[in-house]
């Protein structure tokens, strides 16, 4: 068996609690009054002190105040989830939860009720943090799981937080700064030894086949991924770095790489709500940004959009581009058109899953011409395998599945321990269900997604899901759904092929592919919308098992495609 290493030394295992590892191991390394998180729009700062007071003030607040308030007891290891676009009170509700000992699960802040139902009672949560904004869609997810009124208030705590802003609360319902003004957990909970392989992070994602899952992302896996992912990060020039936060935070990329990974290396992360193309060259511009971290849609927009040329960009050195590819030919593009308004920026990529912790490997800003389009070298302590459709190695240079072993691992789909076997082998190596090359030099380029994944924008849409929501319409009695590519918009679209119940005229088709275009956009969050088309078909090919033969749907949509 071939197994490939890292060319890095490994750094050495942590085991201890993600919040003792940012707040204690590595805190001294900067000094505690420089600012670790900025709002973009309001220009509010926390510094690191703060960070780590306010986190400690809402882990005593909700193990010790909420109660007694009215909310529902939390012991170590209950489950807390976050729902809430970025804002600057996310460090907080994060590192909050860590140093109270709980396990998050971040929510996707467009979900729909019927979304966070499932994720709801999937991941076990007991407590909510929740942006006001997106109160109703909680106490609508509520009703459909029938949490009562009553019990709905002793689960909720209102998250919208700014210090010094009189918060508006609901009446009823705790506030986040209710639980900050009560005292401050003298010590976090700790996770030595052994503890360290507890769950702390709950992300969701369909993995290589089904519905959402719960990855289980222990303390190890984060704590681990900070310091390999360090090696390779580049080292920039500038005196004072600066980091733009648009991802979203509910995402494993947004909390690992930019909340938490931030704050280990002492960068300020300025967060922004959403990517809006103007707000992004102002920050960039306004903050002096040195570094961003995109995906592939916003490369599209760099590209085009007038506001490049409108504000200063030249602080900027390196954009770092994953969760989805980036074509070769759009990264010189957008390269060029950087530089063309004197901005002289590295641009590279790197790959990972939500089950990677998140980061499996980097492209180093040095190469970004040089290995221009690949995803770069495995990080340190990472072992990888390219393995051929029938379990053999995959011939050195030619593409293979890209399997990984290593530390930063997840620990399994929550409650889910068939799949986890399926996917994690006895001996430790996940099949990551990408398709890669690995060519002389260790570097690797993604080639295809063997899985049935799509993604939207850097955001995951599980066929299955959609296939359930469409079968449910009274009208369908089959559906299947791919994936296919936007050039234009630099990524993947769902399309679904419905069977209807019966036969339509040619009139009536339209009006029925109008309502199943509308029953998806009242039943799932907007990234799952069926932008990709909606074709009438009289079956579904499957196998004799009764799976769905997608490749057979992905050749029919080139072929449709081509055709219009
Ligand atoms: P997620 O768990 O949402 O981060 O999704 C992980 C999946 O996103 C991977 O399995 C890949 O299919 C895809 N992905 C992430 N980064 C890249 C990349 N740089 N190039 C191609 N696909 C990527």
């Amino acid at each position: 068996m071939k197994i490939y290493t890292s060319r890095y030394p490994p750094v050495p295992l942590v085991h201890e609690s993600i919040f003792t590892n940012l707040f204690r191991t590595h805190f001294a390394a900067h000094p505690p009054d420089a600012p670790a998180y900025i709002d973009a729009a309001t220009g509010f700062t926390l510094t690191r002190a703060d960070t780590r007071d306010l986190s400690l003030a809402l882990a005593y607040g909700l193990r010790h105040a909420f109660p007694s308030l009215g909310g529902v007891l939390l012991a170590r290891g209950d489950v807390l989830m976050i729902l809430s676009p970025n804002s600057i009170a996310w460090p907080v509700m994060m590192f909050g939860g860590w140093a109270a000992g709980l396990r998050l699960t971040l929510a996707n802040s467009s979900y729909t009720p019927r979304e966070i139902a499932y994720q709801w009672q999937d991941s076990g949560a007991k407590v909510v943090l929740v942006h006001p904004a997106l109160l109703p869609v909680v106490l609508d997810a509520f009703k459909i799981i029938h949490i009562d009124p009553a019990e709905a208030r002793r689960r909720i705590v209102i998250a919208d937080w700014q210090l010094g802003d009189a918060p508006a609360v609901p009446a009823g319902f705790v506030h986040m700064a209710e639980l900050l003004d009560k005292g401050q957990l003298s010590e976090e909970e700790k996770f030595p030894g052994e503890q360290a392989h507890e769950t702390t992070l709950l992300c969701y994602s369909s993995g290589t086949t089904g519905k959402s899952k719960g990855v289980e992302t222990t303390h190890f896996n984060l704590t681990t991924v900070l310091d390999m992912a360090a090696v390779l990060w580049p080292k920039l020039s500038s005196q004072n770095p600066r980091m733009l936060g648009i991802l979203p935070f509910y995402h494993a990329y947004g909390a690992a790489k930019l909340i938490a990974f931030q704050l280990h290396r002492g960068i300020p992360l300025i967060i922004m709500e959403k990517f809006e193309p103007v707000a992004f060259c102002r920050a960039i511009h306004d903050y002096k940004i040195t570094q961003a971290c995109v995906v592939p849609p916003v490369c599209v927009i760099l590209s085009k959009h007038p506001a490049v040329k409108q504000f200063n960009l030249t602080s900027l050195e390196w954009l770092f581009c994953a969760a989805a590819p980036l074509s070769h030919q759009l990264l010189l593009v957008v390269k060029d058109r950087l530089r063309s308004v004197g901005a002289n920026v590295s641009l590279t990529q790197g790959w990972g899953l939500t089950e990677t912790s998140p980061t499996a490997t980097l492209l180093p800003a040095e190469d970004d011409l040089r290995k221009a389009g690949s995803v770069g070298l495995l990080l340190p302590n990472l072992e990888a395998r390219m393995v051929a459709e029938d379990g053999s190695d995959a011939r050195e240079g030619e593409p293979g599945e890209i399997w990984l072993r290593g530390p930063t691992i997840f620990k399994g789909y929550l409650n889910k321990p068939d799949v986890t076997r399926d996917s994690i082998t006895p001996e430790g190596w996940f099949k990551t269900g990408d398709a890669g090359v690995r060519d002389s030099e260790g570097y690797y380029s993604i080639v295809d997604r063997l899985k049935e994944l799509i993604k939207y924008k850097g955001f995951q849409v599980a066929p299955a899901e959609l296939e359930g929501v469409l079968i449910e319409h009274p009208d369908v009695a089959d559906a299947g759904v791919i994936g296919v590519y936007s050039e234009e918009e630099a990524t993947e679209l769902p399309r679904a092929y419905v069977v209807p119940v019966r036969t339509l005229t040619s009139a009536e088709r339209a009006s029925f592919v109008a309502a199943i275009d509308k029953w998806v956009k009242s039943k799932l969050a907007r990234h799952k919308y069926l932008r990709g088309g909606v074709i009438v078909v009289d079956a579904i090919p499957k196998s004799p098992a009764g799976k769905i033969l997608r490749r057979e749907l992905r050749e029919q949509a080139k072929a449709e495609i081509a055709e219009a």
